[in-house]
This record gives structure tokens, C-alpha cells and sequence, in this order.
């Protein structure tokens, strides 16, 4: 990769794993970990959409909480422009939180239920100092009106709205801080079908305007489709194929991939669907199998998938995936990657 391109990621995710300890006994030992993200790396380039896809459980929302910081990895790099955020001081972070946000799944317990809108929107923007005080007031309409409510709202109450529009002030609140990485974790499975649309398209709007950087965590394959640019599968903390979205949604090379693919319905009652039914349920990560994670779903399984780690596939267009059915990188192709 050249220096140009490496310039323009915004976001660079190094052999990051995030073990949780199991604790027991008398005096809670350590006596296992939860490896929830177990070694993953990709990167994310400035104004683009990443989508991060997978079942529940797979460790997608802590890829996105360590990202930010909001909970500690256990080794590798997160680089934010070039910088580790798990290595800066506290005040250097507090100056990067304005930088990094967040837009969780629920908007019901998302916002405080004793503050007015105009006071949960302005909340950071004043303990920030993101704008002087005189143009408080001025500053909070113009990106409530942004993110498509009213003025008048602001002296309201977040039981007195509908799941859309608490997910517009959720929105409204990170966009306050002039964010330039936003991680959507699920932003819209909490909503009714007809207002997914309505909240994807400004999430659309809002990057093509203030030319924001989104990792959009979902499980819904055809809203990642819509909105991404890139694409991760993740399964069981590893992300076991990443590629731009038009080559992970023409060609899917991994098994797990396939199978996923394989339920979006297809809006055509003359095609039939060959539905790869995964049998099984994810494994623990705590206990993960050894060799392929997947490997005790997969319907191509091999003997050497029991019993070691699938290695690296890289196509020439960056697509790569990890498998055993495809043949390793070259040391060359490891280099190329790592530079
Ligand atoms: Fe299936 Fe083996 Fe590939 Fe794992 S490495 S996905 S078990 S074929």
C-alpha cells in the first residue's frame, strides 16, 4: 500500500483482540477468557461506509466499542488518523471523544428520560466548548434542522417522540460534536421497516455533506448493502472476509459468507431459493473449536480444518478471505499487505 493511500485511512485496525476474564471461585480467579474479538484487521478509508456483518454474539458491537475506547483491548492497535487512541493521555482522548461517536441500537434507552431534547443535544457541545456561547442556541437548531427536527422540539421530552425521531435526536446528538468517525451499532433494527429508509438515507445525506466515516454495524444484509462501501464478515471474533461491497456481494468466497447470502429473500416469486441452512448454533467464545472457528458448521468442512488455523487468501483487489478451500498468501503478499 502506498504512503498516499495509507494517508487516507482514517481508521486503521491492527491484530486487535479484546479478551473479556472469566472470574470464579472464592477469591475470583482469573480462570478463562472471553475472546470476543479474537485478532481482526482492516481498514477504513476517510468518507467511506464500512459495513461490519455477522450473527449476535459474533463480537461486532465490541469491535466497535474498542474502537472508540469505550472498552479496553487487549493487544493490537486501533489508529485514528495515525494516532493509537488506546495509547493517549486522558486529555488527548477527552480532545479525540468530540472526533469519535456513537449511534446505539435502541433509541429508547439511548436518552435520558428527564432531559429536554435542546438540553441532551447541547449537553457535550457545551462541556467541548464546540462553539462560543452566544451561538448555542443558534448552533443546536441548525443541526437539529440537519437531521430533520423542529425547533420547537427542543423543550420536549424523548417519551413525547416516536422511535424515528428518537433515533434523529441519537443522530442529532453525535453530529453536535463535528464528528469524523461514527460508528452505527444496529441503528435501525429498532425501527419499523418504513422508518429504516427514512433514517438510512440521512445517515447517507449527513456523510455526503460533512464527509463523515462510518463503521455500520448490522446483521440485516440488504440496509449494509444499501449504505456500504466495504464489507466485513465477522464469526466468532474473526473477521473471516472483507472486500469492497460490490465484490463480497458478486463473489462471496467463504462458506459462512455463502450461507448468509444465501437467505436474503429475492423479490421474485419465479426464483427459487437454495437456502444453505447453517446447522447449529454459534459456538462459545470462551470455548472456541480449535483450527476453523466455523468449522463445526461447515458444510465443506476438511480434516485439516479441525486441527489448524485457515490462512489468509488475498485476491489483487483486496478482497481476502480465510479458508482452508483457498490457497495462502506468498510471504510477498503478506509483505505487500503489511506496508
Ligand atoms: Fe469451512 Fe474449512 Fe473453510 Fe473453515 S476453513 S470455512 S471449515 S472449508
Amino acid at each position: 500500500m502506498s504512503t498516499e493511500e495509507k494517508r487516507d485511512n482514517i481508521l486503521e485496525v491492527r491484530d486487535l483482540k479484546t479478551y473479556f476474564p472469566i472470574k470464579s471461585g472464592l477469591f475470583s480467579r482469573v480462570t478463562g477468557y472471553v475472546k470476543a474479538v479474537d485478532g481482526i484487521s482492516f481498514s477504513i478509508p476517510r468518507g467511506t461506509t464500512m459495513g461490519l456483518v455477522g450473527e449476535s454474539g459474533c463480537g461486532k458491537t465490541t469491535v466497535g466499542r474498542t474502537l472508540l475506547r469505550l472498552t479496553p483491548k487487549t493487544s493490537g492497535q486501533v489508529l485514528f488518523n495515525g494516532e493509537d487512541i488506546h495509547k493517549v493521555d486522558a486529555k488527548r482522548m477527552n480532545e479525540l471523544r468530540t472526533k469519535l461517536q456513537i449511534i446505539f441500537q435502541d433509541p429508547y434507552s439511548s436518552l435520558s428520560p428527564r432531559m429536554p431534547v435542546g438540553e441532551i443535544i447541547g449537553e457535550a457541545v457545551r462541556e467541548h466548548n464546540i462553539v462560543p456561547r452566544d451561538q448555542f442556541d443558534e448552533y443546536i437548531t441548525k443541526v437539529m434542522v440537519n437531521c430533520g427536527l423542529q425547533e420547537y422540539y427542543k423543550p420536549r421530552y424523548p417519551h413525547e417522540f416516536s422511535g424515528g425521531q428518537r433515533q434523529r435526536i441519537c443522530i442529532a446528538r453525535a453530529l453536535a460534536l463535528n464528528p469524523s468517525f461514527v460508528v452505527c451499532d444496529e441503528p435501525v433494527s429498532a425501527l419499523d421497516v418504513s422508518i429504516q429508509a427514512q433514517i438510512i438515507n440521512l445517515l447517507m445525506d449527513l456523510q455526503r455533506e460533512f464527509h463523515l466515516t462510518y463503521l455500520f454495524i448490522s446483521h440485516d444484509l440488504s440496509v449494509v448493502e444499501h449504505i456500504s462501501d466495504t464489507v466485513g464478515i465477522m464469526y466468532l471474533g474473526n473477521l473471516v472476509e472483507y472486500g469492497t461491497k460490490e465484490e463480497i456481494f458478486a463473489n462471496p468466497m467463504h462458506p459462512y459468507t455463502k450461507a448468509l447470502f444465501s437467505a436474503i429473500p429475492v423479490p421474485d416469486p419465479d426464483v427459487k431459493m437454495k437456502r444453505i441452512i447453517l446447522e447449529g448454533s454459534i459456538p462459545s467464545p470462551a470455548n472456541p473449536p480449535k483450527g476453523c472457528k466455523f468449522h463445526t458448521r461447515c458444510r465443506e468442512c476438511m480434516e485439516i480444518c479441525k486441527t489448524e488455523e485457515p490462512p489468509c487468501h488475498t485476491l489483487p483487489n483486496g478482497h481476502f478471505v480465510h479458508c482452508h478451500l483457498y490457497k495462502a498468501d506468498t510471504p510477498k503478499e503478506n509483505e505487500k499487505k503489511a506496508d
